[in-house]
């Protein structure tokens, strides 16, 4: 009898009953009971926000598509109606509530939810390697670091990172642009255009033929052997983590600025689509801390690939991967192509996550074609596993007439349009297979 982590198949089903329909790689939904009394620490945040700041004069100045922000690396949050009611219609069901879409697929400089936490990382070490050697303090212009001198200060630097794409994408265009040396470890997942985009801006891409915890490791061993490398740990970076979270206080003030306010009666429930879980927990910390109890959080995950509901349910956390199970972690979702969830995010999600859910290739392929006939919206593969959230939340709990829904896109302003075509093709052909049966 094949033994999982101390376990037969059978014990775990018994205690963790909803593995029988990951396991048989059906779409599935898991309520966690969560540690009530957690408190996220503002104190963990604050720094990161008041950094970005600092550096968002060299944003505006360097990226004029953040000008309009103040040189905020921030996405329009906005309503979405048709989608809303498509999404009824195809289920039967009514949605309470409004739906909106946190446009991360369209944040400045890298098209993807990657812009937040990655980008924030590499300001961070650069802000602390120009201090430490007299070229900046905390009250200048930053500006200033976009001159022949501090480039050449940074070209003595590498930054490395493992990446099913997004992530080495962000950390590659804002590397490069500050004049740091990097290196992109890519997992087998990785799309061919996002590895010749970098190496057209100077990055230097290895390419593993494993998977992404694999990269991130192999990614790791090369850093840790050299002086002068900074490493990106997607797994256990605390601040990837709290960089993330600086997206709930802006949103908070985007609700705000529509009139949205949220408590007891006006409930936020906010789908993310995860992979590692660095991004979706990084942005659910913050929500907590900003919206306590009044918002609820729920994870989507690729039938094939559910490594942080199946770590969170078996209280494995980083401990077990998909491929233990028996699940393969191959999707069409690149960015959500992660075996083994984030031993960081795991820790914190134990008091923020509501609820997880997985979703197949296929129902993704079918949102993005229908975000596009609804709203005119293109989002990459990944960043649709939040709009069947809304449909499971409304199922299983009492959603009220007055709750706000936000699904929050990740990834898709990058894309070629060859290949935006292409996933448009699919999800009609999805579309069409599904009224014929
Ligand atoms: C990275 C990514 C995610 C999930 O983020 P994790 O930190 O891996 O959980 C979701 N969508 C897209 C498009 C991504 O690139």
């Amino acid at each position: 009898m094949q033994i999982i982590h101390g376990k037969t198949k059978n014990e775990w089903l018994k205690e963790v009953p909803v593995l029988q329909e990951v396991l048989e790689r059906k779409e599935s939904y898991w309520i966690h009971s969560k540690d009530s009394a957690f408190n996220a620490d503002n104190a963990n945040i604050l720094p990161a926000k008041k950094r970005l700041m600092r550096f968002a004069p060299y944003f505006a100045h360097k990226f004029p598509e953040t000008n309009k922000n103040n040189g905020m690396i921030e996405s329009p949050l906005i309503r979405v109606h048709q989608m809303q009611a498509h999404l009824e219609q195809d289920e039967g069901i009514s949605i309470p509530g409004r739906l909106f879409l946190k446009c991360d697929h369209a944040l400045p400089v890298s098209g993807s939810v990657k812009a937040r936490g990655g980008i924030y990382e590499v300001v961070k070490h650069a802000e602390a390697l120009a201090i430490q050697s007299g070229l900046l303090t905390i009250h200048d212009d930053y500006r200033k670091i976009d001159s022949p001198l501090f480039r050449s200060f940074y070209s003595k630097y590498t930054i490395a990172v493992g990446s099913t794409g997004n992530l080495g994408l962000s950390i590659g265009l804002i590397g490069r642009t500050l004049g740091f040396h990097v290196d992109v470890h890519m997992s087998a997942e990785a799309k061919q255009w996002k590895k010749d985009l970098l190496r057209k801006k100077g990055v230097n891409v290895i390419e593993h033929p494993s998977d992404y915890s694999e990269a991130v490791k192999l990614g790791r061993l090369t850093a840790a052997n050299s002086a002068h490398c900074h490493f990106i740990d997607d797994e256990k970076s605390t601040d990837l983590f709290f960089g993330y979270a600086t997206a709930a206080s802006r949103l908070k003030k985007q609700l705000l600025e529509k009139q949205i306010l949220i408590d007891e009666s006006n409930p936020l429930y906010v789908y993310l689509p995860c992979g590692v879980g660095g991004a979706p927990g990084g942005i659910a910390y913050g929500l907590k801390q900003a919206f306590g109890r009044h918002v609820h959080i729920i994870f989507a995950e690729p039938i094939e690939s559910p490594c942080f509901m199946l770590g969170m349910a078996t209280q494995l956390y980083s401990r077990v991967s998909v491929q233990d199970f028996g699940l393969s972690n191959r999707t069409a979702a690149d960015g959500l192509a992660v075996g083994r969830p984030s031993e960081l995010s795991s820790m914190y999600m134990a008091g923020c996550l509501d609820a997880c859910y997985t979703i197949s290739d296929n129902r993704l392929y079918r949102y993005l074609a229908d975000l596009i006939d609804t709203e005119g919206i293109y989002a990459e593969p990944s960043a649709q596993a939040g709009f069947y959230g809304p449909i499971l939340t409304s199922l299983n709990n009492h959603v009220p007439e007055t709750a706000t829904h936000i699904v929050w896109s990740t990834g898709g302003n990058m894309v070629p349009p060859d290949i935006r075509e292409d996933d448009y093709s699919r999800g009609k052909q999805e579309r069409m297979n599904i009224q014929k049966n």
